[in-house]
């Protein structure tokens, strides 16, 4: 890493509606822009390469890392299928970059960037082994094993979201009872609109909850039991102890993580809650960006 104080690095994070780009020098984002997602390849493949040269002002762009959206085939270097991106399913995303800049494009699912990010310069640092989640839309994740994203064999690893916690409600990837479907941000909206009979933001509820309504106090504690659950999976399964929540679910860990703390207690035998680490990743919206500059 002797290099990373002189040699810029330069990070895209490829979103249904946004992309985002920065700039990296040593552990600081120096740089970001951010631009609306052309809907067609080509358009999309040049935007970004248009906002990285404006990023590198002149400065040779030595590689660039880019987090896609979807299941991501790290072989062929491109993304199998991408739900919000339609049109990024097959393209050779990442070689049609590396042709319109001349450099080599390191690419990776978006979660992995992230928690990737997290690992290096976040809430991760100094934890070789751990699960980054983000409660957003829906509930994405990545695994970290020894500093590095674990992909497993067709690049689906860290797929929380969809991990089933024994409710009945119907989740957007056809199945039952999925984490996403009761504890992404989204979610936690609409029970509250189903339990307080009321359309409120996740922030106004959160708010409501910490001024002690039991209404709003009931929709983090159902919604913080099925977090729980799932953890306890991946706890049982990897031996994971540390949890790192993102996305704009994550200020309100403080209602979600005692009903998940207690669950994990509960379902992982000889640990105590305390054993556990349940806590807000630390670079918000940039951790994509930070994680795919340092691909490279
Ligand atoms: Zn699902």
């Amino acid at each position: 890493m002797s290099d990373s104080i002189t040699q810029p690095r330069f990070g895209v994070d490829l979103g249904g509606t946004a992309i985002k780009l920065g700039r990296v020098e040593g552990e600081e984002l120096v740089q970001r822009l951010e631009i609306d997602t052309p809907h067609e390849g080509e358009a999309c493949l040049d935007a970004i390469a248009t906002a990285l040269r404006e990023l590198a002002a002149g400065d040779p762009i030595a590689s660039v890392g880019i987090g896609l959206p979807g299941v991501v085939d790290l072989e062929r270097r491109c993304v199998i299928e991408a739900p919000n991106l339609e049109f990024l399913g097959g393209l050779p995303t990442a070689d049609m970059l590396s042709e319109r800049l001349g450099c080599p494009v390191l690419l990776e699912n978006d979660a992995n960037a992230a928690a990737f990010g997290e690992a290096q310069v976040g809430a991760g640092r100094g934890f070789s082994d751990f699960l980054f989640l983000t409660l957003g839309t829906g509930v994405g994740g990545g695994v970290i094993l020894d500093g590095l994203p674990f992909h497993g064999p067709g690049g689906m690893a860290g797929e929380i979201g969809h991990i089933t916690t024994g409710h009945d409600r119907q989740c957007g990837c056809g199945t039952i009872g999925c984490l996403e479907a009761i504890a992404s941000a989204r979610a936690m909206e609409t029970l509250a609109a189903q339990e307080l009979g009321r359309a409120l933001s996740l922030e106004e509820m959160a708010k409501a909850a910490r001024k002690g309504d039991k209404d709003a106090l009931s929709v983090f504690r159902t919604s913080g039991i099925a977090l729980g659950i799932a953890l306890a999976q991946v706890a049982l399964l990897l031996d994971l102890r540390i949890f790192l929540v993102g996305g704009g679910g994550a200020p309100t860990l403080d209602l979600l993580a005692p009903h998940a703390l207690d669950q994990l207690e509960k379902r992982c035998f000889g640990r105590t809650a305390s054993d556990f680490k349940l806590t807000q990743a630390s670079l918000g919206n940039d951790a994509g960006i930070h994680g795919a500059a340092r691909l490279s």
